[in-house]
């Protein structure tokens, strides 16, 4: 077991010293229920057959069918998708969404496949863990560098295999073949209204506050745009190859423009003097909420104490290292985990999931009024927990979740009220 996957334990373990919790629940958690390795071999365009190594985890299926995106991204590895089945399984629980955790992935650098390629990686996908996803067993959906296009062509694919309709399979459909209102800016949409909702508790405010959002991906943008038509000022926002800072602000809808025409966020324009910074240097850079919207461990030991933002929304999935946590508590920082920052993606998963199952579509006003219904009174408890127990807010976050899915593991039954005398 790698890194990442035992630093994700460490966060258990750390949430389980402020619960009394059954040992069963614990020892369940602590590893994977079932992940599946599978080698793709597609047809590329030039005749010749590559094979790509792919993994589907569900890591835990007590609370229902497991559920996560599938990523399509180089460094892809089986302890990257184990530990996000896991982070996803706290997610779910956070959002008390009818759902386990999973995750899937592929080692691929998308850039250098053409469409048709792309089209084939995301069917053989499919072929490969037809038996492993399942509506009622295992629900993906989009994650890094997958879209609602390839989750089409893999409704499409597991449709044939079943030879029946089955857009209930995946989430993150195109509108067209079953997707709901409202899940394009959901990850965006969920962050913002967490911290629209804790604004007096954080002490941030439109009109006043500066964010600054690494990453301008589809999470990033949307949280940049609802932020910026409220009255926060984005002062830096920054894509995997440059960063620009602009203390006068920047319009996100205008730096989204440039890059679809450009094919980059380098040479955006804000309303001042625009400058040019690494995206290490963004993170450090003068502002009153953090948003870490690109990969993992961006915030590590050395990098914590150069942090300015008292507040950090991590719409990221783990952009935060272990070692960071200690560092930005000591240092006064709030730190909106991702499991509850990031939880706005997977709730209109999960309404997309229920629209699909009963056959009735809903308008964008009832999904973001459900969104904000369900993410907002999780935002106040874990609040309240993070008050009751003195803890950070991650703290407050696991044991929450933990909380409610010991909870479903007892219903089950321990062997607590295991009595062999009947
Ligand atoms: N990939 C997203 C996440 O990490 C969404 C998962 C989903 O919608 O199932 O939360």
């Amino acid at each position: 077991m790698t890194d990442l996957f035992d630093e994700a334990r460490q966060r258990l373990d750390r949430a389980a010293e402020h619960l009394d919790i059954h040992d069963d629940v614990m020892e369940q958690l602590r590893y994977p229920k079932e992940t599946l390795a599978a080698t793709l071999p597609v047809r590329m365009d030039d005749g010749s057959t590559r094979s790509f190594k792919a993994w589907r985890c569900r890591y835990d299926d007590t609370r229902g069918p497991t559920k996560g995106g599938i990523r399509f991204h180089p460094n892809v590895n089986i302890d990257e998708v184990m530990t996000l089945a896991f982070w996803m399984t706290f997610k779910c629980a956070v959002a008390n969404l009818p759902y386990g955790g999973g995750k899937g992935g592929v080692a691929v650098d998308v850039k250098h496949l053409s469409r048709t390629e792309l089209e084939r990686l995301s069917r053989a996908y499919v072929q490969a863990f037809a038996r492993f996803i399942g509506p009622e067993r295992d629900v993906p959906a989009p994650d890094m560098y997958t879209n609602g296009i390839v989750m089409a062509w893999m409704a499409d694919e597991y449709s044939k295999m079943a030879d029946a309709p089955t857009p209930a399979v995946i989430t993150g459909k195109p509108i067209a073949l079953g997707g709901s209102q409202g899940r394009d800016d959901a990850t965006g949409r969920g962050g913002y209204y967490v911290l629209r909702h804790l604004e007096k508790e954080l002490g941030v405010a439109p009109e006043k506050s500066r964010v600054v959002l690494q990453g301008f991906g589809n999470a990033s943008f949307h949280c940049a745009r609802l932020l910026h038509d409220d009255g926060y000022k984005v002062v830096g926002l920054s894509d995997s190859r440059s960063a620009i800072y602009d203390p006068d602000g920047i319009d996100p809808h205008a730096a989204m423009a440039h890059k679809r025409k450009s094919g980059a966020l380098a040479g955006a324009k804000g309303n001042g003097a625009t400058k040019d910074l690494t995206n290490a240097e963004l993170l450090e850079a003068e502002c009153d909420v953090l948003v870490p919207a690109a990969l993992e461990n961006q915030i590590t030991a050395s990098n914590a104490e150069k942090i300015q933002a008292p507040v950090i929304v991590e719409l990221a999935n783990g952009p935060t290292m272990p070692e960071a946590d200690p560092i930005l508590a000591k240092a006064g920082k709030t730190v909106i985990p991702d499991i509850l920052a990031n939880s706005g993606g997977v709730t209109v998963s999960y309404f997309e999931w229920v629209q699909n199952k009963s056959g009735f579509y809903w308008d964008a006003d009832e999904v973001h009024r459900r969104l904000k219904q369900t993410i907002a009174p999780e935002a106040e408890r874990i609040w309240a927990m993070r008050k009751k127990k003195d803890i950070d807010m991650r703290t407050a976050a696991y044991v929450h979740a933990l909380e409610r899915i010991a909870e479903a593991v007892d219903a089950r039954g321990t062997q607590d009220y295991f009595n062999p005398d009947g």
